[in-house]
C-alpha cells in the first residue's frame, strides 16, 4: 500500500508545492503582515494532491471491503509512505446511524457519523494521526500544538503511541479564546497521555511568533503548519460515510465548522472519490457555526469573494467551533458544492444535543449537537429536497464536556427506599 501523493496543491490559486512540511501558499499571503496573516482565511488553502489516474488503474473499492476499518485502510490516498511512521491508535471506523425516531415525521433522512468514538473521544484523532505521522516521516523529534482542548487529546494520544515527547499550549485565557476556559475533561486526558501542558497569557500572535522560534531552537514540531495533512485525516470521514452508504454519497453532510479544515477534509475526500470513479456525486457541504462566532455565514451573506475575520466571537457553549475566521479552503467546498452556511443558537444547540441523547442514545458534546441543529436549521429554511439523506457529523463525545452539560441539570433525586416513595418519585420526576 504506497502512497500515491505526489504534492502540495493551492485551492486558490493553483500554485504548487511540494510534498513537505508548508503551513501556507507563500503567493496568496503576498503582501499581508503578520497579524494579517494570522486573522486570513487566505491562510488556509493548501491540499494534498495525488496521482488519480494511475490509483484509478490500481486500486479496486470492492477489494477495500476486505481491509480492516481505521485510517489506513485508505493508505494510498494518504499523504505518509513509509509504514513504520504510520501511527495508529485505532482512529476511524465509527458508526453511521439513521437517526430514525428524530427523522420518523420529517420529509427527510438524518444520518449521524458518531466520531466521538474515536479512541481519544474526538474526530481530531483522523487529522492529527495524519499529521502526527507526517511529523514524524520528518524526523519529528517532540510534537506540540495550541489547543483548545480536542487537538490535545488526540495530539498527547499519538505522540504516547510514537513513543515522542508532547508539549501542548493551551489556549484558555487569551487571543481567540479570550474569557473562555479549557475544561477539565480534556486537562485531564492531556496529562494522563503524558503530554506537557503549559498555559501561556498571550496572543495567538504572539504564541505563533514563539512557535517558529522553539521550532527553530528546540526542534519541535508543531500541528499547525501541517493543516494540509491534517485535512487528510479528515477525508477518510468522507470515505467511510461512502462505503457504509454502499458507494451512493448522501445529497448533503453538515459539519461544525471552526476552522473548517473538518469540512474541507470532508470534501476533498468525497471529491476524489468521484474522481477514482467509485461514486458518481458530491454531497452538498453546509458549515454549521455557533450565532455570534459565524464567519462564514457572515461571509456568504455579503458575497464575499474572500471571507473577511470576525471583529470579535460572542461566547457560546460550543467552544470548539469558535473562532473569528474560517479558513478559505472550506468555504470555497461550501460554494462550489451548492452548500451554505447556518447559524444556531445556544438553546437550539441544547435541544438538539438532548434530543440526540435522549431519543437515539448518542451522547455528544455541544459543538457537535450544532450539526443536528443545522440541518433542522436547513429544514426550516426549505433548503433540503424532499427524500434528501442529510449526515450530521457528530464531532466529539458528551464526556469531553461533561461537567459543563451536567450543570443543565439538578442534582439526582434522593428518595426513600420504599415502593411508594419511588413510584411518586417517578410520576412526577425532577428534571
Ligand atoms: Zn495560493
Amino acid at each position: 500500500m504506497d502512497t500515491f501523493a505526489i504534492g502540495l496543491l493551492c485551492v486558490r490559486c493553483g500554485a504548487r508545492y511540494p510534498l513537505l512540511a508548508r503551513a501556507a501558499c507563500s503567493s496568496c499571503l503576498t503582501g499581508l503582515d503578520a497579524p494579517s496573516i494570522e486573522d486570513s482565511s487566505l491562510s488556509q488553502t493548501l491540499a494534498v494532491e495525488y496521482d488519480l489516474d494511475a490509483l484509478r488503474r490500481s486500486m479496486d473499492r470492492d477489494r477495500l471491503r476486505s481491509r480492516p476499518s481505521g485510517l489506513w485502510k485508505w493508505a494510498e490516498l494518504l499523504p505518509v509512505a513509509d509504514p513504520a511512521c504510520r501511527i495508529d491508535v485505532g482512529a476511524g471506523g465509527t458508526r453511521l446511524v439513521p437517526l430514525t425516531r428524530l427523522d420518523g415525521s420529517l420529509p427527510v433522512r438524518l444520518l449521524a457519523k458518531v466520531e466521538g468514538q474515536n479512541p481519544t473521544g474526538s474526530f481530531k484523532d483522523r487529522p492529527i494521526g495524519i499529521a502526527a505521522s507526517v511529523a514524524q516521516a520528518l524526523g519529528a523529534r517532540t510534537l506540540a500544538c495550541m489547543t483548545s482542548g480536542n487537538i490535545g487529546s488526540a495530539m498527547a494520544a499519538a505522540a504516547a503511541r510514537a513513543g515522542l515527547p508532547a508539549v501542548i499550549f493551551l489556549l484558555a485565557s487569551g487571543g481567540v479564546s479570550a474569557g473562555l476556559q479549557v475544561n477539565l475533561e480534556k486537562l485531564g486526558q492531556m496529562r494522563a497521555y503524558g503530554a506537557t501542558v503549559l498555559c501561556p497569557e498571550a496572543s495567538v500572535l504572539t504564541l505563533t511568533r514563539l512557535a517558529a522560534a522553539l521550532t527553530r531552537e528546540l526542534g519541535w514540531t508543531w500541528m499547525h503548519d501541517l493543516p494540509a495533512y491534517q485535512a487528510e485525516g479528515d477525508k477518510t470521514t468522507a470515505f467511510e460515510i461512502a462505503e457504509q452508504l454502499g458507494w451512493d454519497p448522501p445529497e448533503c453532510v453538515v459539519v461544525p465548522a471552526g476552522t473548517g479544515t473538518n469540512l474541507f477534509g470532508i470534501w476533498k475526500g468525497f471529491d476524489e472519490l468521484r474522481r477514482l470513479g467509485f461514486t458518481t456525486s458530491v454531497p452538498r457541504m453546509v458549515a454549521v457555526q455557533p450565532a455570534g462566532a459565524d464567519p462564514m455565514v457572515e461571509a456568504l451573506r455579503r458575497g464575499d469573494a474572500v471571507m473577511s475575520p470576525l471583529d470579535a466571537v460572542r461566547p457560546n457553549i460550543a467552544l470548539p467551533i469558535t473562532h473569528r475566521v474560517t479558513g478559505h479552503h472550506a468555504y470555497e467546498s461550501v460554494r462550489q458544492t451548492g452548500g451554505t452556511a447556518v447559524a444556531v443558537t445556544d438553546g437550539e444547540i441544547r435541544q438538539a444535543l438532548l434530543d440526540l441523547a435522549g431519543r437515539e442514545g448518542i451522547y455528544c458534546e455541544p459543538a457537535s449537537a450544532a450539526a443536528l441543529a443545522g440541518a433542522r436549521k436547513l429544514l426550516e429554511m426549505g433548503a433540503l429536497a424532499p427524500g434528501s439523506r442529510v449526515v450530521c457529523v457528530l464531532t466529539s463525545h458528551g464526556l469531553k464536556d461533561g461537567r459543563a452539560i451536567g450543570s443543565w441539570f439538578g442534582s439526582a433525586v434522593p428518595v426513600e427506599a420504599t415502593l411508594d416513595a419511588v413510584r411518586r418519585a417517578v410520576a412526577s420526576p425532577a428534571r
